[in-house]
């Protein structure tokens, strides 16, 4: 997962250390951890799948992580199930 000291509230850009409220402006920031979280989980079982063989299924569930909270180990991953899985083969 994102260290969450690199994470900043989307309201006043403040850095956060995974708390559920922005310690500056007080914006609910659980939403954003979901969803950081559901990215988190998106791209575990991109890797998953990438040991099963499962191409198409890891390409997803990457694209799915970036679209989710872009990182860059994230567009690695996407990167190598694109090689896996590309476009040509659908
Ligand atoms: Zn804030």
């Amino acid at each position: 997962m994102t260290n969450p000291d690199s994470l900043k509230c989307p309201v006043c850009r403040a850095r956060s250390r995974g708390d559920v409220t922005c310690p500056r402006c007080a914006a609910d920031l659980e939403p954003l951890l979901g969803v950081i979280g559901r990215a988190a989980i998106a791209r575990q079982h991109a890797r998953v799948a990438l040991e099963k063989g499962h191409w198409r299924e890891a390409r997803a569930w990457a694209e799915t992580a970036q679209r989710l909270q872009a990182t860059p180990l994230g567009r690695q991953l996407r990167a190598l199930t694109r090689i896996c899985a590309p476009d040509s083969l659908e």
